[in-house]
């Protein structure tokens, strides 16, 4: 069976629900016709919320910043948003926006290549095959789980789980666990495990700067307030220019990193009172460099009488026995693995063959890179959301994808009106490169520490946009034909 659309999106979490969104309100407010499908391999929308269901998953962007603009939520229950609240909120919103009829579930991408003489995407699934004239990846960078290699794993007779993958009825009450890593899902896990296992043991093969969260749940009178749309707004704008101030920070100005640094240097010398510990707690990095996280109660966690850290890798295992790089050995019954993900090369790069049959796995080679963060040289009418440098370390992933859909749908009317194919040229994406790299220099993510941030066969900066929130929508929010005009170099 092969169906013919106009669009097919990949992925169903807040990128690719909120193209679809658009794409069914301008069907209704302007009359345009797009047809479209969204391919998503699970049984579910929700994405990242969908799989990330540990104890403790939240996010740590404020919940009326961190939701779509044009779908604001009064009812917000907390300052942060839990997993559960997110993940419902975008259930609701595909129920709500008359999403479910484009939605296929259980349909995974296996292939996905350009027919040159077609000037179409033929994207298969195992259940169907689709003629698309645009093919939008919105698979996210947080969906392909990374376990590092564990000497021994095979041997280990307990239970090993990513976060990613967390199994609700596992017994942890007379268990002994290991945790694997200190990023931002350890740090919200560590807290609820300690409180359901028998000991916890923390591998922190980096110490991670934490800063408070200060959670709250929203007052009566506040809920009450925020029923007014325009209340919604400016809470969500004051939220946005905190949040904002904060870049300069990233760009290590002394003043900003200065208090960011104090904050954090407060925050571990008030919490924790063995110096001992807290000098294993202090990390030995430039502030920013690495996710700085936001906490409460993680190092109150790591000193209960059944949290012990230990301050190094997860090495080997031998049999039920995890062997830190220091040599300690600790007995573990399970494993968990806050390892993170595979973000700078995606999976989905491999099932994707652009023109001239350059797969997009081989075109990144060196690390991901896209002109206006977005579209590729060699891949026409492919259009990549929250790939390479369109996230944040400082403010909200929602606000980088709605820019990157006003782009998607700039480039849809332009289609629409114009026919030929959308390719951009390689100068252009060269250019483009040429100045995230020169603003990637001066920020404190190419300090030097080792973060999924920056990818390690180019060393370039491939996740972050190296600049405020705003000015990557001022430099990308609209689609520009022009710059597609130059000759295609091949
Ligand atoms: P992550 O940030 O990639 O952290 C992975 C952790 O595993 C790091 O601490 C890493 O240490 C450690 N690690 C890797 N191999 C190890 C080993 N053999 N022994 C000990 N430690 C090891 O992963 P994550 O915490 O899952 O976060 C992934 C992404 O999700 C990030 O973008 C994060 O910000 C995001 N996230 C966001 C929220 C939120 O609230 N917004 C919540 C959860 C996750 P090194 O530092 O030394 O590499």
């Amino acid at each position: 069976m092969t169906v013919e659309v106009d669009v097919a999106i990949v992925g169903a979490g807040f990128a690719g629900l909120g193209l679809g969104i658009r794409l069914k309100r301008r069907a209704a407010d302007e009359g345009t016709s797009e047809s479209f499908v969204i391919l998503e391999r699970a049984d579910d929308v929700g994405g990242t919320w969908r799989d990330n269901v540990y104890p403790g998953v939240a996010c740590d962007i404020p919940s009326h910043l961190y939701s779509y603009s044009f779908r604001t939520k009064p009812d917000w229950s907390h300052v942060y948003p839990s997993g559960a609240e997110l993940q419902e909120y975008l259930r609701e919103c595909a129920r709500e926006e008359g999403l479910l009829p484009h939605l296929r579930f259980g349909e995974p991408v296996t292939d996905a290549r350009w027919l040159a003489d077609d000037e179409r995407w033929l994207v298969t699934t195992p259940v169907a095959r689709y003629r698309a004239r645009v093919l939008v990846s919105a698979v996210g960078r947080l969906s392909e789980p990374r376990i590092p290699a564990i000497e021994g794993i095979g041997g280990f007779r307990g239970r090993a789980m990513h976060t990613a993958a967390w199994d609700d009825t596992l017994p942890l009450a007379d268990a002994r666990v290991g945790l694997v890593g200190t990023g931002a899902s350890a740090v919200q896990l560590l807290p609820e495990l300690a409180r359901r296992a028998r000991h916890v043991t923390v591998f922190q093969r980096s110490a991670p700067y934490v800063v408070p969260r200060g959670d709250r749940p929203y007052s009566a009178a506040e809920l009450d307030e925020l029923t007014d749309a325009a209340a919604r707004h400016s809470l969500r704008e004051q939220i946005f220019w905190d949040a904002e101030s904060a870049f300069p920070q990233r760009l290590g100005v002394p003043a900003a990193i200065g208090e960011l640094r104090d904050r954090a240097r407060t925050h571990r010398e008030t919490q924790v009172t063995d110096p001992v510990l807290r000098a294993a707690l202090t990390p030995d990095y430039e502030i920013g460099c690495k996710r700085v996280l936001l906490s409460d109660d993680f190092y109150p966690a790591l000193q209960r009488p059944n949290v012990s850290l230990e301050a190094s890798a997860l090495q080997r295992m031998d049999v039920s026995t995890a062997v830190a790089e220091s040599g300690a050995r600790h007995e573990v019954d399970v494993l968990v693995f806050a390892t993170g993900f595979h973000a700078t090369r995606p999976p989905f790069a491999d099932l994707v063959t652009g023109r001239a049959g350059i797969r997009l796995a081989d075109r990144w080679s060196d690390g991901m890179r896209a002109y206006a963060s977005t579209v590729v040289h060699g891949f026409p009418n492919l259009f990549v959301l929250d790939g390479p440098n369109a996230s944040l370390g400082h403010n909200s992933a929602v606000y980088m994808i709605e820019a990157q859909l006003e782009y998607v749908l700039g480039a849809l009317d332009h289609l629409r009106a114009s026919g030929d194919p959308l390719e951009i040229p390689l100068e252009a994406e060269d250019a483009y490169v040429a100045v995230i790299d020169a603003a990637a220099r001066d920020t404190v993510w190419l300090s030097g520490c080792t973060s999924w941030y920056v990818d390690e066969r180019s060393g370039r900066l491939a996740l972050l946009w190296p600049g405020y929130a705003h000015t990557f929508r001022e430099r990308n929010g609209t689609f520009d034909p022009a710059v597609y005009r130059v000759p295609v170099a091949s």
